[in-house]
């Protein structure tokens, strides 16, 4: 399945390097990789979604949570719900990459689908995949494997939401020592409705941590259990979301995952695969809004002329789709880079279990990346949607209504995006400090090359992409830049200073999403020649002077907070040379050239 050879393995980079070392273009894996296999099961994967999921999305919106269970019912039938857990225990055994691509492609028609999907193929299996023992996994796996059970994660209570490891439920071991009883409130608990299972987060004593458990649900024989009404929400109406009350509810000692105290340890792992699997499922949604977008464009006449012939309509088109291509671009590079870290552990002696859970880990920070910039590109797309269809697509009898709403709700779980923001800073700042990466470095070159006589060269830009890598490199200098002082300004204290984290996670955002959709189209370009590759070229072009102007304002935005006089001034003037286009891209033809593609194919084409 794997297209990389053992070279570009030991190429690969950890976690967040990518912001201090190259990563050439052969190195990253594109969806234009993808095997026979994947293909093949891409191409299932879209056949079930067309003749099951697309017909009933009306129906989505009348809070059938019947429908959803059935649905996922049948896509256990087709081995979809186990694409990740190994074969031994039922499930497909597939790599981390068919995982993304099966959450992507799933995930396109109604957010009530992808959220019961993720709820329970994600974080409701895969606590017990990473963390179970092997009866736990002999005995729970084959069943949500193959979807005889449902999984749900009830993670969030009322008073613990961001801040999840301040949980009260309490689990109290009893006098036998066979039993935890457990007791609390959980809310918002995605599949609560029609789950046989629920992955649950309880403090014992007073542990520093919150400790996991599997706890078996049956309504006929509830032991303890009851669930609140279903939520009255602004989208994914026929995804069931409950409230979760136990009531000394009686779990066997040997249901408890890993060991006491590790649960925040687990809830956060099982929540950097669900994050990248997020991001996943927000891709299909706005290739699909797109879709819909376009065929409305060119069918829909005013002025005696389709509105895809108008510069304002095919100016969203052209960001649509580059906000797509982009999201899929870095997707499927992190998507691969996981696999290939799992591969290498594994080949080192870890166990499968062990070697994926450290291969996430690795990641958690382009995890965090993705959930962000994946949320907000989907919303965008269908905001953008909503406007091309004019007045209708305000209405209800259209698709962009919904498919908006729906959006709105992946900017908030599997952790907001502020908290993924912050994370995202955070845990690369960790790494440095634990030397992963090795940010000091270059961040000290950077200062020197600020006090340093800039080269007047005139550089050679002429080969394909050279300037946009140039300006990728230097985009990384200015996170060094900025983020760099501040780290040695506020020293821990930086965490205090959230606005500037967001500055700081915006550019790191922007420089992976910009990298990864360069290297796709260069990779490509390598390969199947510039001709055929003209509207992703474009498409690399657009993102990129986006990327700058955000970063420009970002970064700005953080000097000016922290910086003063002469120190302020050196790095205001840093970011001006560290931003500066040779070549200013003509956005205005750029979007012309992928909107054109775009309309003419009357669909998401890339
Ligand atoms: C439809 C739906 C389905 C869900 N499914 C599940 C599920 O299956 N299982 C589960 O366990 N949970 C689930 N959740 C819960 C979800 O993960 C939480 O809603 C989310 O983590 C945010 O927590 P909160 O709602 O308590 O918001 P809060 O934590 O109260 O946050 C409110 C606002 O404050 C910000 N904020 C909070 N803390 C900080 C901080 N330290 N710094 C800066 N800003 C901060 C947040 O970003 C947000 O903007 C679901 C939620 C919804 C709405």
């Amino acid at each position: 399945m794997s297209t990389q050879t053992d070279s570009n393995k030991k190429d690969l980079l950890r976690g967040g390097q990518f912001l201090v070392k190259e990563t050439s273009a052969e190195n990253v894996f594109t969806p234009e990789d993808f095997s026979d296999e994947q293909k093949m099961m891409r191409d299932s994967v879209q056949e079930f979604v067309n003749r099951e999921l697309m017909p009933k999305r009306e129906e989505f919106e009348k809070k059938n949570y019947e429908l959803t269970e059935d649905l996922m019912k049948k896509a256990g039938e087709m081995g979809f719900l186990g694409v990740s857990v190994p074969e031994e225990y039922d499930g497909l055994g597939m790599g981390f990459v068919t995982t993304m691509l099966v959450v992507d492609y799933i995930s396109g028609a109604t957010g009530s689908f992808s959220t019961a999907f993720g709820a329970h193929s994600g974080i409701g299996t895969l606590p017990i995949t990473l963390y179970g023992n092997e009866e736990q996994k002999k005995k729970y796996l084959p069943k949500l494997a193959t979807g005889e059970w449902f999984g749900a994660y009830a993670l969030t209570e009322p008073g613990a939401g961001s801040d999840a490891n301040s949980g009260k439920t309490k689990a109290v071991l009893s006098e036998d020592g066979k039993f935890y009883n457990i007791t609390g409130q959980k809310m918002w608990i995605s599949n609560a409705g029609f789950c046989n299972m629920m992955i649950v987060f309880a403090r014992i004593e007073d542990d520093k941590n919150i400790t996991g458990f599997i706890v078996e649900y049956d309504s006929e024989n509830p032991n303890g259990i009851s669930l609140g009404e279903e939520e009255k929400k602004l989208g994914i109406h026929s995804s069931s979301t409950r409230q979760v009350f136990f009531n000394d509810t009686k779990v066997p000692v040997e249901n408890m995952l890993s060991e006491r105290g590790s649960g925040f340890k687990i809830a956060m792992n099982a929540l950097n695969v669900g994050r990248i699997k997020l991001a996943g499922a927000c891709l299909d949604a706005q290739r699909r809004s797109i879709d819909a977008s376009v065929k409305y464009a060119n069918d829909r006449v005013q002025f005696k002329t389709p509105i895809a012939n108008f510069g304002a309509i095919q100016s969203k088109l052209a960001e649509m789709a580059t906000s797509a291509y982009a999201g899929e671009s870095a997707s499927y590079r992190a998507a691969k880079d996981i696999e290939d870290r799992i591969s290498i552990r594994q080949e080192e002696g870890n166990s499968h279990q062990e070697a994926e859970l450290k291969g996430v880990e690795e990641y958690a920070i382009e995890c965090s990346i993705l959930k962000v910039a994946a949320s907000e590109d989907l919303q965008n797309c269908t905001d953008e949607g909503i406007q091309i269809f004019g007045g209708m697509g305000f209405s209800a009898d259209a698709p962009m209504e919904s498919a908006w709403r729906d959006a709105r709700i992946t900017r908030i779980y599997e952790g907001t995006n502020e908290i993924n923001r912050m994370l995202c800073v955070g845990m690369l700042v960790k790494k440095a400090m634990k030397g992963h990466v090795d940010l000091l470095g270059p961040a000290t070159k950077v200062g020197e090359e600020l006090t340093g006589i800039p080269s007047f060269d005139k550089p050679d830009y002429s080969e394909l992409f050279a300037e946009e890598k140039e300006m990728v490199k230097k985009l990384k200098k200015v996170f060094l830049m900025v983020a760099g002082s501040a780290v040695q300004k506020f020293g821990p204290q930086l965490e205090d200073h959230q606005q500037l984290l967001l500055a700081s996670a915006d550019i790191l955002i922007e420089i992976y999403m910009a990298e990864s959709t360069i290297l796709r189209t260069e990779k490509n370009v390598n390969r199947f020649g510039a001709d055929s590759q003209k509207e992703q070229i474009a498409m690399s072009k657009l993102y990129l002077y986006h990327a700058v102007d955000t970063i420009n304002q970002k970064a700005k935005e953080g000097i000016v907070s922290f910086a003063e006089g002469d120190e302020q001034r050196m790095m205001l003037m840093g970011l001006k040379r560290f931003t500066k286009y040779e070549n200013h891209p003509n956005v205005v033809e750029l979007r012309k050239t992928i909107a054109e593609k775009v309309i003419s194919e009357n669909k998401y084409p890339f």
